[in-house]
């Protein structure tokens, strides 16, 4: 019988039950859905020589082993096992497998195998941890798929799996794009895409293909961005009558800067007058640091000064508690109350916070996204603050939008971004830049060293520590074990660094952790009595310890500059000279020069403008948040963004209602 698309993964041959369930899992219930599981990346099956060049990169080699493979204990109970391999010209390596001891039996002395991996060089000898290893030999011209491997599923199955349905599936894949459209954007069919995305022939062909897919995915976002815009400004509401900030001015510690009185005023003029308006939806952009959560409480006091209560929604459950000491402290003299949502709310309180909802009292409730959502706490609310994640989303317009009733919206950018990439990601609304940092800071002394400096590091960190300070050292997360890369990960640095540093508190905070132990964490940091924390890059948003003056970043190449200085804005807080140092031993010359790029320059805009040139806008969507399905934006350019969205717009006056009626919804945005 022919498959159809609507079918179950069942149909195929070797998914049964247990397979089904983790595909299930990760969304793919039919054959549809595994047809759009795109590959995580592509790789050619190049072989390279053994060679200091190579050193630091992705690289395959065809590679004899000398010796059979050894296995021994390593501290800790890893059992590695070991072996010694040449290249044709004789150059030997040491391959190292961490846990997998089966591949003993695997590998004999003699086999020629195709290993890819990172190739490292320490006191003279070559090393390859963990690479892949396929048994047949390299072939150089084909670009394999590799998929983002699922529990117990490798992408040699996937890719099994999807040679299965692919060519008898392929005619009942849609068009979504229209023939004219696609002539005249340049843009390969969905079906020939689709099929070019899990089995490329030529390099140029799979670029077109990626192109058509973020094309698409640009596009619809665009239109249901515009459509949602219209829908927005035609909910009027009351304009505030009041708008005196003399008080709050009086409330504050220090006096505002010009930019953030700007940016308040712009506020204002949004949201006060004596008829109907339309909901205000402004972005507010400014640095690291630049002070965009007083703007925000300036915001939420107009509100009140109004009768209306605020909503504020924070990525994290950490920054929820953040935000909520600052304002509580803020507004302890008024009689304005402040309440937190986050899942750790204590049942006393969430009552309490219940029944003055009821009531027609203003207030200030801030929680974690979800949470927020969630609750039906929207009863004489005025005005939602989001701030962002560092990538973006687009999340704050369902709630508002549809869900909420109209009111005021101010999303807060954790990351400046060049203004021609707000607008497209925030179409139609208002925005607003603070441009200037409040007085007296201190630069943060940035820093770029290689691997071989980490025991100083660790000693300079045992300094700064004795002088009474406190660190933090990111690391990137493994996401993939069949990625092969020695990524650092926070397990092994923890684990190196209380070694290195013993007796000092060290804690380690990642993003899998239960809300309850990540909170523990972050107490015990934030009072003084952890000293350094280990972490992933949940520490990227916003977390304020001023007396944590010292920034590790381990494998700094994997992260773009804007992440970079997101995660160096979390020192340099307090009154303490600062310090970021990146480590980092990648050889490629452009991560060279952008990792120097933060060392001299401290301007948020501006490394979003060289990130933006160099690696795209890709960069600030981040794949898995945004509106953007599971397409790789990583090489797309600002120049398709630009023409989906102009192409977005000549679509919206002359589609039909029918037609457009496809991008109404809004859960797409998310
Ligand atoms: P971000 O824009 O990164 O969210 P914050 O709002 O957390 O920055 O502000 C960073 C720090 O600067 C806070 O400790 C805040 O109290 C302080 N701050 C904000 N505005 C001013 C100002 N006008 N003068 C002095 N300090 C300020
Ligand atoms: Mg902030």
């Amino acid at each position: 019988m022919a498959l159809l698309l609507s079918d179950s993964v069942l149909s195929l041959k070797g998914v049964g039950e247990k397979r089904a369930e983790i595909l299930s899992k990760n969304g793919i219930r039919t054959i549809e859905d595994l047809l759009f599981f795109f590959p995580r990346t592509y790789r050619k099956e190049e072989v390279f020589p053994l060679s200091e060049e190579r050193c630091g990169r992705f690289s395959g080699f065809y590679l004899t082993a000398d010796s059979a493979p050894g296995v021994f204990m390593m501290a800790g109970g890893r059992r590695v096992l070991r072996f010694l391999a040449s290249d044709e010209e004789g150059a030997r390596v040491n391959i190292l497998y961490i846990n997998q001891p089966y591949l003993k039996n695997q590998i004999r002395k003699g086999d020629s195998s195709y290993y890819f991996g990172i190739l490292q060089r320490k006191n003279g000898a070559y090393y390859l941890f963990s690479p892949q290893r396929k048994k047949t030999a390299p072939d150089p011209d084909r670009i394999r798929p590799i998929y983002s491997s699922l529990p117990s599923l490798s992408t040699t199955q996937t890719e099994k799996m999807i040679s299965q349905c692919l060519v008898p599936c392929l005619s009942q894949i849609s068009e979504t794009l229209s023939p004219a459209l696609c002539e005249k954007y340049g843009l390969l069919s969905r079906k020939k895409a689709l099929f070019t995305l899990h089995c490329p022939e030529t390099e140029a062909e799979l670029e077109k293909a990626k192109e058509r897919f973020c094309f698409e995915e640009l596009f619809g976002f665009s239109i249901r961005a515009a459509l949602f815009q219209k829908r927005y400004e035609a909910k009027k509401v009351p304009a505030f009558p009041k708008g005196d900030l003399t008080e709050f001015y009086s409330l504050l510690p220090f006096s505002l800067t010009e930019a953030q009185h700007k940016v308040l005023e712009e506020i204002r003029r949004d949201m006060t007058g004596d008829a109907l308006l339309p909901p205000m939806n402004r972005l507010l952009q400014g640095d690291v640091g630049s002070g965009k959560t007083v703007v925000a409480a300036g915001a939420a006091y107009l509100a009140a000064q109004n009768g209306k209560s605020t909503l504020l929604m924070a990525p994290t459950e950490i920054l929820a508690q953040q935000h909520f000491a600052t304002f509580q402290k803020l507004f302890s003299n008024t009689s304005l109350p402040v309440f937190c949502l986050t899942g750790s709310t204590p049942k006393k309180e969430r009552e309490e916070l219940y029944s003055h909802t009821l009531s027609s009292l203003p207030y200030v409730l801030i929680g974690t996204h979800a949470l927020i959502e969630e609750s039906a706490l929207c009863q004489n609310v005025a005005l939602a603050i989001t701030d962002e994640q560092h990538r973006f989303g687009v999340r704050h317009r369902t709630v508002l939008g549809e869900k909420g009733g109209a009111m005021h919206s101010l999303v807060m950018s954790a990351t400046p971004i060049p203004r021609s990439l707000a607008m497209f990601l925030y179409a139609g609304g208002k925005i607003s830049v603070i441009d200037k940092l409040p007085p007296g800071r201190m630069p943060v002394e940035t820093l770029y060293v290689g691997e071989d400096k980490i025991p100083r590091i660790y000693s300079f960190l045992k300094e700064k520590i004795a002088e009474g300070r406190q660190a933090y050292v990111v690391c990137p997360l493994i996401e993939d074990e069949d990625d092969a890369s020695p990524l650092q990960s926070v397990q092994e640095e923890f684990s190196d660094l209380r070694q290195a540093l013993d007796g000092i508190p060290v804690a380690l905070l990642h993003g899998q952790m239960k809300p309850a132990e990540k909170n523990r964490i972050m107490d015990s940091f934030q009072r003084g009595e952890t000293k350094v924390l280990v972490s992933t890059t949940v520490i990227e948003v916003g977390v304020d310890v001023p007396n944590s003056t010292v920034m590790v970043i381990r494998n700094a190449e994997r992260f773009g500059l804007s992440q970079l200085h997101q995660l160096r804005g979390r020192v340099g807080r307090g009154e303490h000279q600062s310090y970021c140092i990146l480590i980092s031993s990648h050889s490629g010359k452009s991560t060279r020069e952008r990792l120097k790029k933060l060392c001299d320059c401290h301007d948020g805009f501006e490394l979003a403008k060289y990130d933006l040139k160099t690696r795209g806008p890709g960069e600030f969507f981040g794949t898995r948040q945004s509106g953007f399905g599971g397409v790789d934006f990583s090489g797309v350019s600002m120049a398709l963004l630009e023409k989906a969205s102009l192409a977005a717009n000549e679509y919206i006056l002359t589609a039909t209602p029918e037609e457009l009626a496809v991008y109404q919804d809004m859960t797409k945005l998310n």
